[in-house]
């Protein structure tokens, strides 16, 4: 049979659409979600046809199975929930911090109805977005004043293009970071309109390198967290309460973009290197910046910190508007911060700092959950084994955390292939491949996810349609 004659067996979308299992679906959630995956699935199998891959075209009960499986998957979406199975539990191409039951909730109210985003309800009149968080702010960091952005970098940008544009701005060569999603600082500078004046070298920079900077009539020094990489043997830098002392004199500012932080004590979490907010307010720093959707746990956004003044004056930028917040990240990050108010609940209620503060004790036994839901599938070989997981998303480099897999092999599939379709499934599953072996760090798994993982496996085993 010719090319031709395959493609004209392909049912036709009004056939699909007369299906009563596919007009039920229309009722239940929308007529365009529907015919939309059902245009999808009809170009694929024409795609496969075309490609050589098939001769039997299916039939359209079978491909309206197909399609209501994948509306239940939200796989008429082209953004839609993953399996992270990494262990990278920040993981910025996964998005970063999952929210918990209690913050998705908060979300979808504040979400499904009018909110009183800016109108103050005690005056009936307009009112500030800011207001819902800055009082919590001051009082979790010790800083005057407060306000959020659309993310972190867009707060260091604000906070230079403020403070700093046609000015000077000192920034140790130590400090000259690159972060995930092309965040350089010696580029937001230029964009700021700031300065830079690189001082000090890669490995040390002394108080000497900012008093010369100061005296060269640098307006602002600049401190950023190295987020994503550790300096260790011959290396020095210089801490916010000196820096203070050296730029406050000649009425210059001290700025600091932590990145990502914890607003208590991270010991609580066994973490001991956690840059700490309040540490840096009470030594002097005028402004601190740092992302919602890290190590707080909330949606994508930038929290600035610090003085009145300084604070006022980005408040009043004209910037300021186009990077404002959105009012579903305000609502997870007002919820954010209040948990930060109590460790024992943040630890709690926020997926992220629950999975970092998992140790094997909690992780093996979810290992042998999963080993064993796995071990049911048709030549499936299992084996549980340590790996080593990180936080991810530029914070804590160099914490290890020591974590749990599964490793999987299947007798009819390869690793590779197995990854690859865990990664095409329906409601997709990003594991990594090691030593011919398919790897599942079960520190990041969420509710459901195991049976989802042993589904899948079962599903490509038995495979044709199902896992495609
Ligand atoms: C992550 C990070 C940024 C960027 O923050 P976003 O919220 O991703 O915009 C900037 N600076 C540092 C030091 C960071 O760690």
């Amino acid at each position: 049979m010719d090319v031709g004659q395959v493609l004209r067996r392909i049912p036709k979308m009004d056939a699909l659409l007369a299906l009563p299992e596919i007009s039920q679906a229309c009722e239940r959630t929308s007529y365009p979600e529907v015919k939309h995956l059902i245009a999808q699935e009809l170009d694929h199998i024409r795609k496969q046809v075309l490609a050589g891959a098939e001769t039997e075209v299916p039939t359209k009960e079978a491909i309206a199975r197909n399609v209501l499986a994948q509306l239940d998957a939200s796989g008429s979406f082209s953004l839609r929930p993953v399996v992270n199975a990494t262990g990278v539990v920040l993981h910025t191409n996964l998005g970063r911090a999952p929210f918990g039951e209690r913050m998705a909730r908060h979300v979808a109210l504040v979400a499904s109805g009018y909110s009183n985003l800016e109108y103050n309800l005690a005056k009936g009149k307009r009112g500030s977005r800011y207001a819902h968080v800055e009082r919590l702010l001051c009082e979790l960091t010790g800083a005057e004043a407060a306000m959020v952005v659309n993310n972190n970098a867009a707060a260091v940008f604000l906070m230079l293009n403020t403070l700093a544009a046609d000015e000077r701005v000192a920034v140790s060569r130590g400090e000259l970071v690159e972060i995930g999603g092309s965040f350089r600082v010696p580029e937001i500078m230029a964009a700021s309109g700031a300065e830079l004046i690189e001082v000090g070298t890669t490995n040390k920079t002394h108080a000497y390198d900012y008093e010369r900077a100061v005296e060269a009539g640098a307006r602002a020094l600049l401190k950023v967290h190295t987020s994503n990489f550790v300096m260790c043997g011959f290396t020095e830098a210089v801490g916010i309460a000196e820096l203070a002392r050296i730029a406050h004199p000649a009425g210059a500012y001290v700025l600091y973009d932590v990145g990502s932080a914890l607003l208590f004590p991270g010991e609580v979490l066994g973490l001991t290197d956690v840059e700490v907010v309040r540490r840096a307010i009470a030594e002097g720093a005028d402004v601190v910046t740092f992302s919602g959707d890290k190590l707080l746990g909330s949606a994508q956004a930038g929290v600035i910190v610090g003085s009145q003044d300084a604070i006022q004056r980005m408040k009043r930028n004209q910037i300021t508007r186009m990077l404002r917040i959105d009012k579903l990240s305000l609502a997870a990050l007002e919820q954010a911060l209040v948990w930060q108010l109590d460790p024992a609940c943040a630890r709690e209620q926020v997926p992220a700092l629950r999975m970092i503060a998992e140790g094997p004790d909690i992780l093996e036994p979810r290992a042998n959950e999963l080993a064993s839901a796995l071990d049911d599938v048709p030549g499936a070989l299992t084996q549980v084994l340590p790996v080593t997981d990180e936080v991810g998303g530029g914070s804590l480099p160099g914490v290890e955390l020591e974590g749990r897999a599964v490793a999987l092999t299947l007798e009819s599939v390869t690793a590779e292939d197995l990854e690859r379709k865990l990664r095409c499934a329906l409601h997709p599953i990003v594991a990594r491949v090691s030593e011919g072996r398919v790897l599942f760090s079960v520190r990041t798994l969420m509710a459901g996810d195991i049976q989802r993982i042993a589904d899948t496996a079962r599903a490509i085993v038995g495979e044709r349609g199902e896992a495609r």
